[in-house]
């Protein structure tokens, strides 16, 4: 095998890993988003469900001071009864008191709603409070990880890229310029092997010629097809 294909072989298998790595890290900031948004997601069905609770309190209290106007209202009605001496006015005041009554115990049905609501939301709340408590926690400790791993990943390619200069030592500049070309346009695999004479890059077969020169050992050959140099499977 030719030096420079050596060489270019240990470059591109260096680039691969870099390159992987670098698609890890890529992938670390959606991962850590998709885990917030788990959080963020629980903290609002638990807002909701406490917000539903406090909404039914305000409600129900709302519907006891209404009660206890209407309930004053009847006892003002009945003395009035009491007082007037006309037949008529004691029927109206009845009939208010009718009403009044009629009102407090569509008032209570309402309340009575309320009061069932809450006490199914209760379990449920409690259920959410602690779903939510050991999620975030669960979900914060992954998070921490991601972020460590993200780190380590940096670190490592800091190293790979400061090591790079060296791993290019010695390699034709044009040849250089051709393989980074060809790895970054041909999915990170600038050489590929040539086995039964199919290129593994393209998977289309050479030309005996070609197969001749690239087996002659004397000088870079690049698959016709997709143009990527070749190597034979050592
Ligand atoms: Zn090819």
């Amino acid at each position: 095998m030719l030096e420079a294909i050596e060489k270019l072989l240990a470059l591109q298998d260096r680039d691969q890993k870099l390159r992987t790595l670098r698609l890890e890290i890529h992938s670390v900031p959606t991962e850590i988003a998709s885990k917030q948004k788990l959080i963020t997601d629980s903290a609002t069905r638990l807002e909701t469900a406490r917000s539903r609770a406090k909404t039914i309190e305000v409600e129900k209290k709302s519907l006891q001071i209404d009660t206890a106007a209407k309930r004053d209202q009847i006892a003002k009605y009945k003395n009035q009864q009491l007082q007037t001496r006309k037949n008529e006015e004691y029927t109206a005041l009845a009939h208010e008191i009718a009403n009044a009554e009629k009102l407090i115990s569509q008032i209570e049905d309402k309340e009575l709603l309320f009061m069932e609501e809450a006490e199914n939301l209760a379990p449920e709340l409690a259920a959410a409070d602690k779903t939510h408590g050991e999620e975030k926690t669960r979900l914060e400790a992954q998070i921490t990880l991601l972020r460590e791993k993200e780190n380590n990943l940096i670190i490592r390619v800091q190293e790979f890229e400061a090591s790079r200069a060296s791993a290019c030592e010695g390699i034709d500049e044009e040849l250089l310029e051709r393989y980074v070309r060809l790895f970054e346009t041909k999915n990170a695999r600038a050489v590929v092997a040539l086995e039964h004479d199919v290129c593994t890059g393209c998977h289309m077969k050479i030309t005996a010629q070609t197969s001749l020169a690239l087996r002659s050992d004397k000088t870079i050959v690049s698959c016709p097809q997709c143009g990527r140099l070749l190597h034979l499977p050592a």
